[in-house]
């Protein structure tokens, strides 16, 4: 069994249910088991245009191969709508995978960990909530690269089962 990391994003429609909808969808799949899922965050568009993103992370476990988990994960993208008229275009969901085992290679159509793991605060905040200490072989300390995206505008949002995220946080202070 690998353990995985996908992140969640969008910006179009109701994307927390979007989400909710489509990790309940990966729920339902024999070949992986959800460990741990992050609040939501809401986040300032990045190099992209639209409205603000809604962002999660899950962590999984998985008989899947990487390349099983990207099929299904882009499987879940087309059954919830996503399209790809422009590269950066508003989407209704986006699923990547963040890391899988410590598989590290560069095939663009499967690049591991995701390369912009470290450059985006939608990113490293709701990973390093389900996983504070978690480190990649060439990376080290992914909590290390918090201050590089102490800039970038995210707030975490209230969850409905708990009390975390009640009160907004940035990237600065939230670890
Ligand atoms: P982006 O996520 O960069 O906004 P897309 O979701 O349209 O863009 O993905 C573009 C391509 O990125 C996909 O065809 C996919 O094969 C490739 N890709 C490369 N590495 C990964 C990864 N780690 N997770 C998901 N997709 C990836
Ligand atoms: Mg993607």
């Amino acid at each position: 069994m690998a353990r995985a990391f996908i992140g969640f994003g969008g910006n179009i429609g109701d994307t927390r249910q979007i989400i909710t909808d489509a990790i309940i969808c990966l729920a339902q799949r024999r070949e992986l088991q959800i460990l741990a899922k992050s609040c939501f965050y809401q986040s300032a568009p990045l190099q992209a245009t639209g409205g603000d993103y809604i962002n999660a992370v899950i962590e999984i476990e998985t008989e899947l191969s990487p390349y099983g988990l990207l099929h299904v994960c882009q499987a879940v993208e087309q059954e919830f709508g996503r399209e790809r008229p422009y590269a950066n275009a508003p989407r209704t969901i986006d699923l990547d995978i963040l890391s899988f085992e410590g598989i590290s290679q560069e095939d663009t159509k499967l690049t591991l960990p995701h390369p912009r793991i470290i450059e985006r605060s939608f990113v490293l905040l709701p990973l390093l909530e389900i996983a504070p200490d978690f480190f990649l072989p060439k990376l080290g300390e992914l909590k290390a690269y918090l201050p590089q995206v102490a800039d970038q505008r995210i707030e975490k949002l209230a969850c409905r089962n708990c009390s975390c995220g009640e009160k907004a946080v940035s990237s600065q202070s939230a670890h």
